[in-house]
């Protein structure tokens, strides 16, 4: 069907000037309502509501009564439809308006104007799904397409043939390189050459709001309504708009032919987004030009036609009336896109665009992935292009977020000179940063010269012990008492572990002598599989094990999850030679995640010598010029996600080593801290592990009773009683899963007054307690701490935690307890021969000490101690230098290795001592 065409019968009346509330005299010309007016306002005058509705309501009906009425079947006609298609043209300067199913719709109406033997001339940076229709097309319609580069108005014109150019088809800004098209230039190059030709514009990129292509020569314009239009990501729908009445009628035709019209709710949910086409626009625009700036001047090649140099940027000031909220920019290698891309989080990762929440895509994997990667090659779609959609959000928000992503994939660095985050260049440049990172933190020191402190902290389970192994949901949540970790240096080619906490154990190997044939190394960038090495667990323990003494059991099992993780991790090349010593203010074997704690220091110091993980650079002297610095208030929150998964991955291989089937639930909460709760799978539901946001710290007694469990035969005693007494037991686990839920939404819930959500866990650590003796678990001398807190004048709630039959129980301790209460209390444990700790729960995760040369310990006694441990001094601190340029060696500064005071410090001063060795960051 080719297009007939009559030039001529182009707008009488631009819909959009609409009667105005002013009177029309030559004195007084109506005056057109301005854009976001015309789109607020959403009145027909030729279809006035019967009842005065104010809003257009939903005619969903197929089908309407009567003979010979303007409406009869909706597929033809709608009268919600029709008020939308209205709505349209008013805003689109435009005579005629269609509404359909979606964008792709749209473009499918207009091509079947086309007829074999036809050519179309279309640009070469086209939304991927023209690509493949325009294809389709050519493959079985036998209409040619010549792909041009439209930025070049020229271009185009070898391709003009008088007679058989039958369609133009432009989009202009272009998606997702922002290539700008002279509409208007080309449009009349075209008609002058050949005049039947009919100019299609892709408008999705702009809305009607930012341009009119009619206005500029465009014959037809169409579309992705599912975009900016609707705004919302709630809807599919496409719109044509053209001024021809000839062409308005075939696309009528052809949409009551094929059936595509828009539905009726879909028609009322357009029409209700377009009212605030004007409002969103204006937002995600300015905050558009702001996200394209900033990554401007950390460096980055960035395609948004509102920055200076953009080509074609006045072309589009002429056309435009705005610069939209798409932009795309390139990172230098493919791998590190995917990275940051990754990375983000308010930033949606989604196709589409248009929509009031931000979006991150990378266009070649995801909405270009359907042109050939030679073609889109051929066409300058980098593969590495990162396309950003802005929406509504907070700009400071979404600049933080994209910071950070860009930070932990390793795209940008802190540049001291500059005194700003700079962007790191070259294909390495996710792997550079840590260097970066490690050489401005770290003195210039190599990362394996240096003594690594890590911590990490024990877990609690709140709710749902014993219930977790039969589906029902648990709360678990980090215990302020920790294991520390530290690695020091030799230079003997021997490998040497001292636990101390554990039998004190200690001892060392000869690195060479240990079975790396059995090894398969675990390279950068690769994670480690689901099953462990069975080789290389054989090889180490009937070889560098064998000679140990067997009755050491759990310092041996702590050897051999040491050993597995730095054979698996080390290159070939370099086999570190360092001593490290683990000491743990956790009680050991108690329930109370000592091993995960051990398994996350262990894990977190072996990459961190490897160089697998880095932690951020300090603070800056001043506030950088971009104000974003992700290293929060004291240290809390300044490990990046991506370092802490990768330690919880390690975390949990150690964790497989020393236990066999762990949930996974333990090295979770020593590594990110916090609460979380935890399903397990089976019973119909998916294993699911989900931190509980906004968990507020809580004060805990815990009270070890020092009566050793067996851990398998208190599960087995449920799972027997289980099978003997189903009813009972079915009820307590649904209580228990009541208690888990509503402790929850308690321990999340930001209104809840401190005062009830206290007296609300009381009461169900109460009644968790009460359902776990009926299940059996409990144990007299945790009946005994119960008893003891309970009592006057301390009325404090108990549970058992974990296991049971022993092991530990929390006290829950109100904000208001009397000091002197709790001395008491404590001081009436002891006797008891109990041990309990005052510790928080919900607590920070992983913490790794800065390895600032300043966080050493001095040695000289001149100056304060405050003073010399607890600075941090910022890296382009002069050191002193003597006339000569030369450092000189002030007795003051030299350094004195860790280990000495960390293997000697007394368990009680342990965390005060290491908190005061200087800046610690955490998960
Ligand atoms: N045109 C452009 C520029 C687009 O980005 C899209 C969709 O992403 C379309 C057309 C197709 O629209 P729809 O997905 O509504 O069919």
């Amino acid at each position: 069907m080719a297009p007939s065409i009559d030039p001529k019968s182009s707008a009488k009346h631009p819909l959009h000037d609409l009667p105005t509330p002013e009177p029309e005299s030559p004195l007084s010309p109506r005056k057109p309502y301005r854009f976001s007016t015309l789109c607020a306002t959403v009145e027909n005058p030729s279809m006035k509501d019967q009842y005065g509705s104010s809003s257009v309501p939903i005619y969903q009906t197929s089908t309407f009564k009567g003979v010979g009425n303007e409406y009869d079947y909706s597929r033809s006609g709608n009268p919600t439809r029709s008020h939308l298609e209205h709505h349209i043209a008013k805003i689109s300067s435009a005579d005629h308006a269609f509404a359909v199913s979606s964008g792709m719709a749209a473009l499918d109406v207009i091509l079947r104007l086309l007829k074999p033997g036809d050519e179309v001339i279309a640009g070469d940076d086209l939304y991927g799904g023209t690509n493949r229709l325009l294809t389709y097309i050519r493959t079985h319609v036998g209409v040619t397409v010549h792909h041009v580069d439209t930025t070049d108005p020229t271009s185009l014109h070898a391709f003009i043939h008088p007679t058989k150019t039958a369609m133009v088809l432009l989009e202009s800004p272009t998606n997702p390189l922002l290539k700008i098209a002279d509409l208007a230039t080309i449009s009349k190059d075209v008609k002058e050459r050949s005049p039947n030709a009919i100019i299609i514009v892709d408008n999705t990129m702009m809305s009607p709001y930012l341009q009119r292509p009619l206005e500029h020569g465009a014959d037809i314009v169409y579309d992705s309504a599912t975009k900016y239009l609707s705004g919302h990501h709630d809807l599919m729908a496409g719109v044509i708009t053209c001024n021809r009445d000839d062409i308005a009628k075939q696309i009528a035709f052809t949409i009551n032919s094929i059936g595509n019209a828009l539905a009726p709710i879909d028609a009322f949910l357009l029409l209700r987004g377009i009212k605030t086409l004007a409002l969103r626009m204006d937002r995600q625009q300015t905050t558009a030009k702001i996200v394209a700036d900033y990554l401007n001047t950390l460096g980055f090649h960035v395609n948004y036609p509102g920055l200076t140099d953009h080509p074609g940027r006045d072309v589009h000031e002429r056309i435009a009336d705005g610069n939209g909220a798409v932009l795309s920019f390139e990172t230098g290698s493919k791998a590190l896109s995917e990275r940051v891309v990754g990375s983000t989080r308010l930033w949606g990762i989604s196709v589409s665009f248009g929509c009031v929440n931000s979006l991150i895509s990378m266009p070649c994997v995801m909405s270009h992935a359907s042109i050939d990667a030679a073609t889109r090659a051929a066409r300058g779609l980098p593969e590495d292009l990162i396309r950003l959609c802005v929406g509504i959000e907070d700009p400071n928000d979404l600049l933080d977020d994209l910071e950070r992503a860009l930070i932990d994939a390793g795209a940008i660095e802190f540049n001291l000179p500059q005194n700003r985050y700079v962007r790191l260049h070259g294909p390495d440049a996710g792997v550079a940063i840590s260097r970066a990172v490690e050489k401005l933190a770290l003195d210039g020191r190599n990362g394996e010269d240096l003594e690594w402190f890590v911590s990490a902290p024990g877990k609690v389970i709140l709710f749902g012990e014993h219930a977790v192994v039969h589906g029902v949901t648990a709360i678990a949540a980090s215990v302020d008492l920790r294991c520390y970790g530290l690695t020091s240096p030799r230079k003997d080619g021997r490998l040497s572990v001292h636990f101390i906490d554990i039998e004190n154990f200690y001892h060392e190997w000869d690195i060479e002598s240990l079975p790396w044939d059995a090894v398969t190394p675990i390279r950068t960038g690769e994670h480690h599989p689901d099953n462990l090495d069975q080789k290389l667990i054989n090889a180490i323990t009937e070889g560098p094990l064998s000679s140990l003494d067997e009755a050491k059991k759990n310092a041996l099992a702590a050897s051999l999850a040491f050993l597995y993780m730095y054979m698996a991790l080390s290159k070939d090349e370099e086999r570190l030679s360092f001593n490290f010593t683990a000491r743990s203010t956790l009680p050991i074997g108690a329930g109370l995640g000592s091993s995960a704690s051990f398994s996350t220091c262990a894990a977190s110091t072996l990459l961190l010598l490897q160089q697998r993980i880095s932690i951020p650079p300090p603070p800056p002297p001043t506030s950088p010029s971009t104000g974003h610095i992700h290293i929060s208030h004291q240290g809390r929150r300044a490990i990046p996600p991506m370092v802490a998964e990768e330690v919880n991955r390690w975390a949990f291989v150690a964790e497989k080593i020393l236990h066999g089937n762990p949930s996974g639930v333990d090295n979770s909460v020593a590594v990110f801290g916090g609460a979380l709760a935890y399903t397990r799978a089976g019973f119909g539901k998916k294993s699911g592990m989900e931190a509980i946001q906004g968990f507020k710290s809580l004060k805990f007694l815990l009270t070890n009773s020092k009566v050793p469990r067996d851990t398998k035969k208190l599960v087995a005693g449920v799972g027997e009683k289980k099978t003997n007494e189903p009813e009972l037991v079915n009820g307590i686990l649904q209580a228990i899963q009541s208690i888990s839920d509503e402790a929850r939404r308690a321990l999340a819930d930001p209104e809840l007054p401190r005062d009830s959500l206290l007296s609300a866990l009381s009461a169900l650590i109460h009644e968790n307690h009460a359902h776990l003796i009926t299940l059996g678990v409990s144990h007299p001398a945790l009946e005994a701490i119960k008893a003891t807190t309970s009592a006057d004048p301390y009325h404090l709630s108990t549970k058992l935690t974990g296991a049971g039959g022993g092991g530990c129980a929390v006290t829950l301790v109100p904000d208001n307890f009397k000091a002197q209460d709790l001395d008491d209390l404590i001081s009436e444990l002891i006797r008891q021969d109990f041990q309990p700790y005052l510790t928080s729960v919900g607590g920070s995760g992983l913490g790794i000490l800065s390895p600032y040369r300043h966080h050493r310990i001095r040695r000289s006694a001149t100056r304060p101690t405050a003073q010399a441990l607890g600075q941090v001094t910022p890296p382009e601190t002069p050191i002193p230098r003597d006339g000569l340029g030369v450092e000189t060696k002030d007795e003051d500064e030299t350094l004195e290795p860790l280990r000495t005071s960390f293997e000697t410090e007394s368990i009680l001063e342990l965390s005060n001592w290491a908190d005061s060795l200087g800046r610690w960051l955490y998960v």
